[in-house]
């Protein structure tokens, strides 16, 4: 992870310093640093990680570590000296745990970089001292002002981190710059009303923050790496989404809010949270979406969408419960669209087929039976645990609705049948509970 850190220095050093990122200023920062450029620009990086906020006054390293420790990046306490003591000031001598340079040496600590493993595998986490690692001074200072990268971004109750990484230089300045322009204050003060504890959909929703700033060709994205971390769990938590998702995850926002200026979402005519929020909001189980609770099931799916999978069964899991509890509409809002735009992001066609034949078929199938004492088959196929204990109650709507229309080709999935049973459920729900017919 350190070298993640130490790309993101370089990059940050030499916008700073030359106003580019051109190879050639890249080597001549590596150049560059010793005591004097130490000096010159040991506040750049934390001014910029604490999102411009005044580093000025920052005298010594007890100051600097106390306004980083309140973003939940530094645990180190009482430090005296300046800022740049920590890098000019050496007198241990090793190899360098990144370069493999032999002579002056510095042991790591939480404010050069507090990971010392891959995030999410015990990342933010420093070794005890006799099996930490040590920096020469170029390593050490470049890779302390990888923090310039290091983004942060609001969920109950703690700070998540978020940093890019990439093969290629250019790509991962792209994605850091496109991230470090999202105004943090308006994006926060609207979380605070949304967004509940779940740390999967903080993840997602730091992707959709990143995704509505995106312009022109996004393909770069497909080669930078988005590590995530929790403040709060320091040693446990946190992991990565890989390129290709983040690429396609990118996409599947980007899509859904151009929706937001068509007619059929106009959402904020109305002032109601932005669209698709609105589907993430009608997916919590309890009235107060800041209950820990009510947001467990919404943030299972959110893990889902994070792994290129719509898990329907959580979708219909949350449907009965809320049907169950009397609660709105079963189906979130917006759940046909939402999900259509989200196969076609992934560029999932067998499954974008499956859904829409199977969601019609649900959604007529519930229109039949809406308003009718056949309502409650709906419970009946929910309680179905085996794909025959489905065909049967199926057999025994169809033989009640008096309906003659072959229905097993299109139940006839028995590898995947929870899903099959999830959509069509899902469909007929929407059917029944939201009236007329542009619901589906
Ligand atoms: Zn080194």
């Amino acid at each position: 992870m350190f070298d993640v850190s130490y790309k993101n220095g370089l990059l940050f050093l030499s916008s700073k310093v030359y106003g580019d990122i051109e190879e050639d200023h890249l080597k001549a920062i590596v150049e560059s640093v010793d005591g004097d450029f130490i000096k010159d620009h040991v506040l750049d990086a934390p001014s910029k990680y604490l999102g411009g906020s005044n580093v000025l006054g920052t005298i010594t390293m007890n100051d600097l570590n106390f306004k980083l420790r309140r973003t939940g990046y530094s645990t180190a306490q009482n430090v005296q000296g300046m800022p740049a003591d920590a890098f000019v000031n050496i007198t241990e001598k090793g190899i360098c745990s990144r370069c493999g340079a032999l002579g002056p040496v510095i042991g790591n600590t939480a404010t050069i970089c507090p990971a010392e493993s891959e995030w999410g595998k015990g990342g933010l986490c420093l070794s005890p001292p006799e099996r930490r690692l040590h920096f020469c001074q170029k390593c050490a200072f470049l890779i302390y002002s990888g923090m310039a990268g290091t983004f942060r971004t609001f969920i109950k109750g703690a700070n998540m981190r978020v940093m890019f990484d990439s093969s290629s230089y250019d790509s991962l300045w792209r994605a850091s710059s496109t991230f470090a322009d999202i105004d943090r204050g308006e994006l926060n003060s609207l979380k605070l009303t949304i967004i509940p504890n779940g740390e999967f959909e903080a993840v997602l929703f730091a992707i959709y923050d990143f995704a509505t700033r995106l312009t022109g060709n996004t393909t770069y994205l497909e080669q930078v790496n988005m590590y995530y971390s929790f403040s709060a769990k320091p040693c446990d938590d946190g992991g990565i989404i890989q390129g290709s998702t983040l690429h396609k995850l990118a996409r599947f926002f980007y899509s859904t809010n151009e929706l937001r200026e068509t007619d059929a979402i106009k959402i904020n005519e109305r002032g109601e949270k932005p669209f698709p929020f609105q589907f993430f909001m009608s997916t919590s189980v309890t009235g107060d979406v800041r209950k820990p609770e009510s947001s467990r099931l919404r943030n299972l799916f959110c893990q889902g969408l994070l792994n290129k999978k719509v898990d329907f069964p959580v979708i219909t899991e949350i449907a009965f419960e809320k049907k169950r509890k009397g609660e709105g509409y079963p189906v979130p809002a917006f759940y046909k669209i939402v999900i259509a735009k989200y196969l076609e992001a992934f560029g999932m066609s067998e499954e974008q087929e499956n859904f829409r034949r199977l969601n019609g078929f649900g959604y007529s199938l519930g229109k039949s039976v809406k308003g009718t004492n056949l309502e409650g088959f709906t419970w009946e196929i929910f309680r179905a645990r085996t794909f025959e204990e489905m065909l049967e109650t199926m057999s025994e709507l169809q033989l009640k609705l008096g309906n003659s229309q072959n229905w097993q080709p299109l139940l006839l999935q028995k590898d995947n049948w929870k899903t099959t049973k999830a959509i069509l459920l899902n469909g007929m729900l929407n059917a029944i509970h939201q009236g007329g017919d542009g619901g589906e």
